[in-house]
């Protein structure tokens, strides 16, 4: 019996990058308390914001797929800093998160709420690479007066084009009809942007958040390609 020598084995095919898999490249930047140590890029720039105990560290690490990631902005000194975190495949970033301190929560003095508050709406009022803002909302509290003093701060941008995200967090303890309910009440209030529903606990809405941040930041360029070189080559047909 003959057999025919092994044939070496053929380059594995690079793994196509998914928008979960993209998120998954998610590591730890930089840190700053105020806003003129942030790092000058020009990457888009994604902020993740919502009041304390949204659910937002949670969503994050079950995003990036990183235990302690988002978590990390919650260390002792670190609760009033942005953070900010890399995405890219093979080590090339193409675009970088930025976690903001949650707001509301009432043990924080008031000077250093007021303080935040200033840095916060600084933020978001003059980033000038920020393309979008993701805002947790647990839904069984709605928006709350915070929520929507933020999008106040946040509206003549996104009336210029920025980008606007409600997730519903813990969408695990509602019913399906509560759901539903929850996504047209935040549907009305987002004013245009996108709404979705999350859970990290049963693992619901991570595609689709991932899917549309990988949209915001790698846009069809005028032949349909997508703009980044880090995307997945899809056939030509
Ligand atoms: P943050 O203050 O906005 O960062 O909120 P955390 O991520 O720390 O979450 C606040 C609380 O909500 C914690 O007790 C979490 O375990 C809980 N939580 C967060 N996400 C979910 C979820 O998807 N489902 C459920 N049932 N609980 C969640």
């Amino acid at each position: 019996m003959t057999s025919s020598p092994p044939k070496p084995a053929a380059p594995a095919a690079p793994a196509p990058v998914t928008p979960l898999g993209w998120m998954h490249t998610a590591r730890f930047l930089t840190t700053a308390a105020q806003l003129h140590h942030l790092p000058d890029h020009d990457l888009p720039e994604i902020a993740f914001v919502g009041r304390s105990n949204a659910g937002k560290s949670t969503c994050i690490n079950t995003l990036t797929q990183q235990k302690q990631l988002a978590f990390a902005s919650k260390k002792p000194g670190r609760t009033q800093h942005i953070n900010l975190f890399s995405l890219g495949k093979q080590g090339i970033t193409d675009a970088v998160l930025a976690d903001l301190p949650g707001y509301g929560y009432a043990a924080v003095a008031r000077d250093d709420k007021a303080r935040w508050q200033r840095v916060m709406a600084n933020y978001l009022v003059s980033r000038p690479n920020l393309l979008g803002v993701v805002m947790m909302c647990d839904p069984r509290h709605g928006l709350t007066e915070l929520d929507e003093a933020l999008l106040e701060v946040i509206r003549p941008r996104v009336e210029q084009g920025l980008k606007f995200l409600i997730v519903l967090t813990k969408a695990d303890k509602l019913t399906r009809a509560e759901q539903a309910k929850a996504l047209s009440i935040a549907r009305l209030q987002a004013g245009g942007g996108e709404v979705r529903l999350f859970s990290a606990l049963k693992k619901q809405g991570l595609e689709e958040v991932a899917q549309l941040l990988w949209d915001w930041t790698h846009p069809a360029n005028a032949t349909g390609e997508a703009a980044s070189p880090a995307a997945p080559e899809t056939p030509a047909d």
